[in-house]
């Protein structure tokens, strides 16, 4: 399969802004021509117009609960703790597999339609997950979230997130990778963090967990272990493999400096944190101090939506916020955490992230016709500051189109919705 993209506007790395009249050649899964003025020539399948339309690199959502999106609008204006032990636990032990296959369906049409292109994700029947990723077409790094807080729980919990991690790994053409997901540092052991390192050395895999996400939380933790759990987890080896850390909001210059030294990601959920009043992550902090940072949503039933723009613009307008400094998260670097920071996370750093020839062809195409993408001065500013997942026309994964020209090619999307709202309906 041979597609030509037609004198479209290019970002091909955000810090190098965007660039006009570009023809984009994707071959089978990869970028093999990106020239600069046009012109490139041979026969092609299909030739997508790229007047008025601009081209970016496929968004990375480094941190969901794809599922949740059985819980969007459920549980809302409560703190964490109460959200999480009154609402969503007690309903989370009613979920089924088939509930769970479904929603997933229900969040990729989403997450594509937003633009979204690779996630990560962690929750409970993950088989299912990773049934709807395949049919989908997105790319994915799944796990089995692991809470284990009594001591009978942990083989049980052990056995299932490493059962998923081996039967998935390398999935859907390589599409699908796995990794190991302790819930948090206070909901599962020592005992459990020692053996999913131990795993995930011997698959070569990374760990995705949350981290720091409220002052209770680390308060707690450190009137009962005497140190932060940062600390803690690097005294258990924890990040001698590669490790996402969702949120990272309440972090010492220490803590920083420990996720720098491994190369781990911070994930910063800007809506999640905000909505549950978390607090505003140090992302200024974390990148100064070397950490690779990537964005996420976290799940629909905390966040709402599976919307990176709206992350992006969060991330910009909180970074701000929270600094003091307008010149904080720049619009470059805020579309650089939600691709190529996203990218790397996941341990796709080499082949996604930037659209370049031999990249894998990952990409998202905008329409720039909308009202509020006019006059179109900066377009990369008009990317995170004004941009509306409505203005996503074409979404491609490994050269494969999920999204033309607004129609989801991989997805009933329909039937999904008719199927989601007769399940939901046990929940009301
Ligand atoms: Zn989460």
């Amino acid at each position: 399969m041979r597609i030509l993209i037609r004198g479209v506007a290019v970002i091909r790395k955000p810090e190098e802004g965007v660039v006009p009249k570009v023809d984009v050649v994707i071959e089978d899964s990869r970028y093999t021509g990106v020239v600069v003025g046009g012109g490139a020539g041979g026969e092609f399948d299909r030739v997508i117009e790229g007047e008025g339309r601009l081209l970016i690199p496929g968004l990375v959502n480094a941190h969901t609960h794809l599922a949740m999106t059985l819980f969007r609008g459920y549980a809302d204006d409560l703190p964490l703790r109460r959200w999480l032990e009154e609402r969503i636990w007690p309903a989370e032990r009613k979920l089924t597999p088939e509930e769970v296959y479904w929603f997933s369906l229900l969040g990729l049409a989403e997450m594509i339609r937003a633009g979204t292109t690779a996630f990560a994700d962690m929750y409970f029947f993950m088989d299912e997950v990773a049934r709807a990723v395949e049919e989908a077409g997105l790319r994915a790094l799944l796990s089995y979230g692991i809470i284990a807080p009594t001591p009978d729980r942990i083989e049980p919990e052990l056995e299932k997130a490493e059962k998923f991690a081996r039967s998935w790994l390398g999935k859907a053409g390589g599409r699908i990778r796995t990794a190991l997901s302790p819930h948090a540092s206070y909901t599962c052991g020592a005992e459990v963090w020692r053996e999913t390192v131990r795993l995930a050395k011997e698959l070569k895999i990374p760990i995705h967990t949350h981290l720091a996400e409220t002052q209770a939380e680390v308060e707690e933790f450190q009137a009962r272990h005497g140190q932060p759990p940062t600390l803690w987890l690097e005294q258990l080896n924890v990040f001698s493999v590669p490790v996402l850390a969702a949120h990272c909001v309440h972090m010492t210059e220490k803590d920083m400096e420990i996720l720098a030294a491994h190369g781990a990601t911070a994930v910063h959920c800007p809506t999640s944190n905000a909505k549950l009043a978390c607090g505003i992550a140090p992302v200024a902090e974390l990148l100064s101090a070397g950490v690779n940072v990537a964005l996420g949503t976290d799940g629909a039933g905390s966040a709402g939506d599976l919307d990176m723009f709206e992350e992006m613009r969060l991330a910009a307008l909180l970074g701000k916020l929270k600094t003091g400094e307008p010149e904080a998260i720049p619009a470059p670097q805020a579309l650089a955490l939600a691709s190529r920071g996203g990218a790397v996370a996941l341990g796709w750093g080499k082949e996604l992230g930037t659209i370049e020839e031999g990249r894998r062809a990952d990409g998202v195409l905008l329409s720039l016709a909308a009202a509020h993408l006019c006059p179109g001065h900066n377009l990369l500013s008009d990317v995170v500051y004004a941009a509306h997942p409505s203005d996503v026309v074409g979404v491609f994964v490994d050269g494969t189109p999920l999204l033309l020209e607004g129609e989801l090619l991989t997805i009933d999307e329909e039937r999904v919705k008719a199927k989601c709202r007769q399940l939901a309906q046990k929940y009301r």
